[in-house]
């Protein structure tokens, strides 16, 4: 458990990613959920290649990896989780839900303050919903973002393992919830007990802004029940909704080089 270091969880982060990016891109394929309306290698292309720079700004920008700072934590005895003697999978079930409780209330905030929803916003505007749409977030919103779970890691003391199985989770769903793939409704019911289902993430990219200040969640599916931002369908159905931000319909949705600077625009 302690020989985890910065450079195997980037190898077991890439094994997931590859992993669920595959079944997730095949299924998509065989049980598309909605048409694609514009070029999939085009966003493809963009979604992946702004990933990519993320992974790499990530590595030169931050100066500590979570594992990193966990193991700093361990060596001084270090967080709040350190004040009380648990069993480890007890503390590193405890250190899952209050993480993931912080990306909802991350989200949420990347929503409500206009800065930061410049930034968040392309993530939202993707014109079509699939699993590459998880992946697309600006550098800028990825890098304040790690810097919020670094303080995190730095608060409560988690083991090194638990902060890889909270990122290794949060990418495998995020990829999952984000994927174009028809689910039966009754497993979907049932799925969403337990994590955000792809019906239930997707509302969340919905044109209508009522409707994309709703399901925040990425992993857990409790927290939107809990604190009132629940919507179990949207207005017009999974199919007929619209995706994306309104103003940001065209090709500057699309290509890498427009996404980096999206946020500085206005709708037009
Ligand atoms: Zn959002
Ligand atoms: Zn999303």
């Amino acid at each position: 458990m302690n020989s985890i270091t910065s450079d195997s969880e980037a190898i077991l982060r890439l094994v997931v990613f590859i992993a669920v990016f595959s079944a997730m891109a095949v299924l998509e394929m065989l049980l598309p959920r909605r048409q694609l309306t514009v070029s999939k290698s085009r966003r493809w292309l963009s979604n992946l290649g702004l990933s990519a720079l993320n992974t790499i700004l990530l590595r030169v920008f931050i100066p500590i990896a979570g594992v990193a700072a966990a193991y700093w934590a361990e060596d001084r005895n270090w967080g709040l989780l350190k004040l009380v003697e648990f069993a480890d999978w007890i503390g590193i079930l405890i250190f899952l839900l209050v993480f993931d409780l912080l990306i909802y209330f991350q989200h949420r905030l990347f929503h409500k303050v206009p800065f930061l929803w410049r930034l968040h916003r392309t993530h939202h505007t993707d014109l079509d919903y699939d699993v590459t749409t998880g992946s697309r977030f600006h550098p800028l919103s990825i890098l304040i973002s790690a810097f919020i779970k670094l303080a995190l890691i730095l608060i409560l003391g988690p083991l090194a393992i638990a902060v890889v199985l909270a990122e290794v989770l949060l990418n495998a769903t995020a990829m999952f919830n984000h994927s174009n793939i028809k689910i039966p409704v009754r497993l979907d019911k049932l799925l969403r007990n337990f994590v955000v289902t792809p019906d239930m993430h997707r509302i969340h990219h919905s044109v209508d802004a009522v409707e994309h200040n709703r399901n925040f969640g990425f992993n857990f599916p409790w927290w939107d029940r809990l604190f009132g931002t629940y919507l179990a369908e949207p207005k017009l159905g999974q199919e007929a909704m619209g995706i994306g931000i309104n103003g940001f319909e065209d090709d500057s949705s699309i290509s890498l080089q427009h996404l980096l600077t999206q946020p500085f625009k206005d709708p037009s």
